[in-house]
């Protein structure tokens, strides 16, 4: 049920009612800066689409919320690309849309990181949405809403706030620490990791080559406490230090995805610091495949 899943009361009203309205079509961009809270925002709405035998709201328990909770209902679909979703992706999406559906009830598709989508994509997208199929529902990810504006004129705009420091029952300490990002604190609530013992800054190549092999959680909080410790002794270091900071985060991040999200990090950690418009700059950097090299130049010896 909605009132389970969703903690916060304004965005359970949200959904409640773009479910109540009975369309048989539509776009929603949920933006928001944890991505984790949106995409299971998502498939809170998806659910309630889609659900056997409630309207308007989800069971949890028929064989089509099962589905969707194990990632194998046919009639939904997540479009993810590390590099930006290409215009091949939405011109299957839009085939996809246009036939019958497996289950002969609505279709939905997630697309992710949509603020990265490429332009080729985004006027596929723009044309998909102008002209929807019946029965099918998108519903656009992103952390800003830092989009094109046609595409975002198209879409019911939903805000996914992010859980506080209560809602997510961990001390203001650690929130902090991994910036409110829920599925973040659910895994270090899972370990047992101190986050007060420090890994100097010149040590994140170390981590960087240990998380692209392992993936594990333990080399990623390492590897922001070496971005911590960095902005905590960038007034004393020389600019060679900070080049040399950059360039070991550079060779060693063979995953632009997780390059993307090392910036991000150090640019939300860092931004008590900085102005306002520096911060922007990066973040709409961020948009265009840019060299990340020079993304991380900007950040790191500004
Ligand atoms: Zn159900």
């Amino acid at each position: 049920m909605i009132d389970d899943a969703i903690a916060s009361e304004s965005l359970r009203n949200i959904l409640k009612n773009e479910l109540k309205s009975g369309r048989t079509f539509g776009t929603w961009l949920f933006y928001g800066k944890d991505r984790d809270q949106a995409f299971k925002s998502a498939l809170v709405l998806a659910k309630g689409l889609c659900c056997d035998t409630m309207k308007g709201d989800f069971c949890d328990e028929c064989p089509t919320c099962r589905k969707i909770n194990h990632g194998v209902y046919s009639d939904l679909e997540v479009v993810e690309d590390p590099t930006g979703i290409k215009v091949d992706a939405v011109r299957e999406m839009i085939q996809k849309s246009s036939v019958t559906s497996f289950e002969g009830k609505n279709k939905i598709f997630i697309l992710k990181d949509v603020g990265n989508i490429n332009k080729y994509a985004a006027n596929a997208l723009l044309k998909l949405i102008e002209e929807p199929y019946p029965h099918c529902f998108y519903i656009l990810l992103s952390d800003t809403l830092n989009i094109l504006p046609t595409i975002k004129s198209r879409c019911a705009i939903v805000r996914i706030p992010e859980l506080s420091a209560e809602e997510l029952d961990v001390p203001e300490p650690i929130y902090r620490f991994f910036l409110g990002a829920s599925a973040d604190i659910a895994a270090w609530k899972q370990s047992e990791i101190n986050l007060a013992q420090d890994i100097p800054y010149d040590k994140i190549g170390v981590y960087l080559r240990k998380y692209a092999e392992e993936n594990d959680f333990f080399s990623k909080v390492c590897i922001y406490k070496a971005i911590r410790s960095f902005l905590d002794n960038r007034p004393y270091l020389t600019l060679k230090d900070k080049l040399q900071f950059t360039e070991d985060i550079a060779k060693n991040s063979s995953n632009r995805e997780l390059l993307k999200e090392l910036i991000r990090y150090a640019v939300y950690a860092q931004s008590y610091a900085e102005g306002l418009e520096a911060r922007l700059e990066v973040k709409a950097m961020l948009r265009f495949p840019v060299n990340m090299k020079l993304a991380l130049m900007q950040i790191f010896t500004n």
